[in-house]
C-alpha cells in the first residue's frame, strides 16, 4: 500500500488540541441548539464528544448566545469535559466578542466567514477587530469562506472581467476563483494584521464535490496553512453521506487536510452524532486513524440461507461498540483488531484468516459448521444456537490475551 504524505503544514493549537500535518486529522462537529439554550447546547456537546468529535463549534450570533456559550463553557471546564469550542461568528462577531471579553477568553477558537463580517464599507474594519481581538486573547482563527456567502464583492468583480474580457467563462470556474482570491486574500491580511501563522486555519467549502476538489488542490498548491475540510451543506442521508466522503476521500488521499467535518442535514430525529460517525468511519476506512475494530463482512447472497449471518455481523459490531469503553482503558491498541462474519465457504475462510480473528458461517448445502479463524489458524468449528455466545468468548479471551 502506497503510504500517504501529508502536505507539510504549521501545528497550530487550539486548547489542548492540535491540528496540522504532525498530528493526527482531526475530526470536529457543530452543535445545532441555540447556544443561548444552555442545557441543551452542553448536552448536545457532549454527544458529539461522546461519538468522538475532537473540536465542537458554537453558533454565536446575539448576546443571548454569547452569555448563555459563557456560562456553557464554565460549566463543561467544571465537570472535567476540555473539547475545544469553537465559535461560529457571521456578520456581528466583532461587536460581541468586544462588549463579551470573558467570551473571547474563553473560546479556543474564533470562526469568521470574510464574506459575512458587515457591510461593505466596514468588513476590512470588521475582520481586523475579530483578528486583533484573537491576537490579543492568543486564540486560533479558522477563515471559513463559504461558496453560499462569498464575499460579494470580490464575486462581482470578478463576473466584470469575465464580461469586459469577452471570454466566456463559466459561473462555476468564476466561483471557484473568488472562493480562492477571497481566501488567500483573507488569509494574508490576517497575518498582515499579527496574527501567527500557526494559529490560522482556513477553509474553502462548496456544496459541489468536483468544485471543492478544485479549490483545495489548488489552494494546497498556493500556501501552506492548516486546512479544515469537508463539503459544505452536504444534504442529508446517504446522499449527504456519500458526497462527502466522495470529497474528502479524494483530498485526503493526496494529504490535504488537517481537520474534516461531514456537514449532514440531520434526519428528524436522528442524532447529531451521525456526521462525527461518518468523519472517523472515514479516517479509519481510508486507514489514517484507528477507533474501533474493524469489523470485516460480506454483503451476503444467494448462498446465504437465512438472516442468521446478518443478525450476527450486525450483533458483533454492537457488541464491540458496547465494549469499547471498558476495552479502551484495559487493552491498549484494541482499536486496532480485525474480525471477520463471513457468509460462507467461498470467501470465509479467505477473509477470515487475513482478519485477527474470523468466523465463516456455513452457506446454502454446507455442513452447519462455523469455522472459527485466529491469527489465521482455523481454532475450532461452532455449530447450534449458542454459536453467537461461543464466537463472543473466544472474541473476548482473544482479546484479552493479545491486548494486555
Ligand atoms: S462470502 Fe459467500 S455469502 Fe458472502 S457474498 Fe461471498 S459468496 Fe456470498
Amino acid at each position: 500500500m502506497s503510504k500517504i504524505i501529508r502536505r507539510k503544514t504549521p501545528s497550530v493549537s487550539v486548547g489542548h488540541v492540535f491540528l496540522g500535518s504532525d498530528y493526527p486529522v482531526a475530526v470536529q462537529a457543530m452543535t445545532d441548539t441555540p447556544t443561548a439554550d444552555v442545557e441543551a447546547t452542553i448536552e448536545q456537546t457532549c454527544e458529539l464528544v461522546s461519538a468522538g468529535s475532537e473540536l465542537v463549534r458554537w453558533t454565536i450570533n446575539d448576546d443571548a448566545a454569547a452569555l448563555g456559550a459563557i456560562e456553557a463553557i464554565n460549566r463543561l471546564r467544571s465537570f472535567g469535559v476540555r473539547v475545544p469550542i469553537v465559535g461560529d461568528f457571521h456578520f456581528n462577531g466583532h461587536l460581541i466578542l468586544t462588549k463579551h471579553p470573558q467570551l473571547a477568553d474563553l473560546l479556543d477558537k474564533y470562526r469568521i466567514n470574510p464574506g459575512n463580517v458587515g457591510g461593505t464599507n466596514k468588513r476590512d474594519d470588521n475582520f481586523a477587530s475579530i483578528i486583533r481581538l484573537a491576537i490579543r486573547y492568543k486564540k486560533a482563527v479558522r477563515i471559513g469562506v463559504n461558496g453560499g456567502s462569498l464575499d460579494p464583492q470580490i464575486l462581482s468583480q470578478k463576473m466584470d472581467v469575465n464580461i469586459r474580457s469577452g471570454k466566456v467563462q463559466d459561473v462555476q470556474e468564476i466561483m471557484c476563483d473568488a472562493v480562492i482570491e477571497s481566501a488567500l486574500e483573507s488569509c494574508a491580511y490576517a497575518l498582515e494584521l499579527g496574527l501567527p501563522i500557526e494559529k490560522l486555519v482556513l477553509s474553502a467549502k462548496l456544496s459541489v464535490v468536483q468544485e471543492t476538489i478544485e479549490v483545495y488542490e489548488r489552494l494546497a498548491k498556493m500556501c501552506e496553512y492548516v486546512f479544515h475540510i469537508g463539503l459544505t451543506e452536504a444534504g442529508a442521508g446517504i446522499s449527504g453521506i456519500a458526497s462527502s466522503s466522495a470529497a474528502l476521500a479524494v483530498l485526503l488521499q493526496q494529504g490535504i487536510g488537517d481537520t474534516i467535518r461531514v456537514s449532514l442535514t440531520p434526519e428528524p430525529g436522528a442524532a447529531r452524532s451521525r456526521e462525527v460517525e461518518v468523519c472517523r468511519e472515514i479516517l479509519q476506512s481510508m486507514g489514517f486513524r484507528h477507533f474501533l475494530p474493524r469489523v470485516t463482512s460480506c454483503p451476503g447472497c444467494g448462498r446465504t440461507k437465512s438472516i442468521f449471518f446478518q443478525e450476527l455481523a450486525r450483533d458483533i459490531k454492537q457488541y464491540i461498540l458496547l465494549k469499547m469503553p471498558e476495552w479502551k482503558n484495559k487493552y491498549p491498541c484494541v482499536e486496532t483488531l480485525r474480525v471477520a462474519v463471513m457468509g460462507c465457504v467461498v470467501n470465509g475462510p479467505g477473509e477470515s484468516r487475513h482478519a485477527d480473528i474470523g468466523i465463516s458461517l456455513p452457506g446454502s448445502f454446507e455442513d452447519p459448521l462455523a469455522p472459527v479463524y485466529v491469527d489465521g489458524k482455523k481454532v475450532v468449528s461452532l455449530r447450534g444456537e449458542g454459536m453467537k455466545d461461543q464466537f463472543v468468548l473466544i472474541l473476548e479471551e482473544y482479546i484479552a490475551k493479545k491486548f494486555k
